[in-house]
């Protein structure tokens, strides 16, 4: 009918994009876009990587015609995804017990993950950290869930509150559903401790609540085994997990919607039933993924030369970031000695919570070009060698 849109709401901007938007249209030589969520280079640009490049010219060696992939992607994908995720050495590997699915993105992996367990834990309720990436709360409950939150930052201290976060895992109803940050927190950057994970893993495990790990970030952090570190403590401790993925920053290949959503079960009988369920999640919502970013992934983690780029590649991302924080925190030290950003060297992986005020990222804004979210998370990843003193100029003068 031809009423069918009449009612319809402007839906809200995404809050993220809308800063660039904005920065976009600034006019200032000196602006900078530290509202951003991807890895920028020196030259502030998104990097092509150099294993990525490769893996690309190898392939088109030998072009192949593109026919549909399995439902659950391509095989040495999953392969390469699972090793990399569990360990090669991993158990849950050699006893068959983990499932992987090739997925959209880091996003894709948790829409599967989600939509699975609407299926076969319905009347579950979700449990996020409070702050998360803005669209958790959007995602679980766009698939039907309920979504609250468990305490997670704490302002005064600029860490965790983990006091507030294991008492409130000791008290949510058994099969809830528990998203974690397994590595490099967004958007706080602050991850727990080896000895706070430990006690987070005894709990919902003896407590039986469903653990949902999203690592988005696997080797911005320590590096990529340390990184992948808690999974394999999880996936250890008997399963259920489920794990979701992403290689967009890590190889840097946003656009290519590449990642996975791993599943460990607690036999290898239940993984295969688990796996055939999953495929028919799949199959009703896209049927199966696309092949080029899975296989240039695939190439890279497989074949020794380009593997060991990758990580000298990654390492340099990881690096970088750590550079600038040292500098941000050292810049500030001499242009405003009466505050504290010792913790943004603690902090791990692209972002910081970084403690300015609205009213500080306004005036940034309006004053200074410098764009960052409004609850003061900036990107490190955005700051380089030339924009980091004015960035730091601008910020001694704001916090004044
Ligand atoms: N999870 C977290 C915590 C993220 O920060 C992001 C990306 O910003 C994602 C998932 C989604 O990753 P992808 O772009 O691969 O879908």
């Amino acid at each position: 009918p031809a009423t069918l849109f009449a009612s319809i709401e402007m839906a809200p901007r995404d809050p993220i994009l809308g800063i660039t938007e904005a920065y976009n249209a600034d006019k200032n030589p000196n602006k900078s876009n530290l509202g951003v969520g991807v890895y920028y280079d020196d030259n502030g640009k998104v990097p092509l990587l150099e294993c990525v490049r490769k893996a690309e010219a190898l392939l088109m060696e030998k072009p192949a015609a593109r026919s549909y992939l399995p439902i659950d992607g391509l095989a040495a994908y999953d392969k390469a995804v699972q090793e990399l995720v569990f360990g090669a050495d991993s158990k849950v590997i050699q006893e068959k017990r983990a499932v992987t699915a090739q997925a959209l993105g880091g996003t894709g992996g948790l829409k599967l993950g989600a939509d699975f367990l609407k299926r076969f834990s319905p009347n579950s309720q979700v449990w996020i950290s409070d702050p998360s990436w803005e669209n958790h709360r959007a995602l679980f409950e766009s698939a039907g869930f309920v979504v609250n939150n468990y305490p997670y930052y704490d302002a005064a201290t600029k860490g965790v509150n983990f006091e507030g976060m294991i008492g409130s895992l000791k008290t949510i109803p058994a099969g809830s559903i528990v998203v974690l940050h397994a590595c490099c927190h967004n958007p706080t950057g602050a991850d727990l401790t080896d000895a706070q994970w430990k006690e987070v893993i005894q709990v919902v495990t003896e407590r039986g609540l469903i653990p949902f790990l999203d690592m988005a970030y696997q080797g911005f952090g320590d590096g990529i085994a340390e990184d992948g570190k808690v999974v394999r403590q999880f996936a250890e401790a008997g399963g259920p997990v489920f794990i979701s993925n992403s290689f967009s920053k890590s190889f840097s290949l946003y656009g290519e919607r590449v990642g996975a959503l791993s599943i460990v079960a607690v036999t290898a009988d239940e993984a295969a039933r688990v796996l055939s369920q999953l495929k028919r999640v799949i199959r009703t919502n896209y049927s199966n993924p696309p092949t080029h970013g899975g296989q240039v992934v695939a190439t890279v983690l497989s074949t020794p030369e380009l593997r060991k780029l990758w990580e000298d590649e990654l390492a340099g991302m990881r690096v970088r970031i750590r550079e600038m924080r040292e500098a941000f925190v050292n810049k500030l030290k001499e242009k405003a000695p009466d505050h504290n950003f010792d913790f943004v060297t603690k902090q791990r992986g692209m972002f910081s919570y970084s403690g300015l005020t609205k009213p500080q990222v306004d005036k940034l804004r309006d004053e200074y070009a410098i764009y960052a979210v409004d609850t003061g998370r900036i990107c490190v990843a955005a700051l380089n060698t030339r924009n980091i003193d004015y960035v730091i100029d601008a910020i001694a003068k704001v916090i004044k």
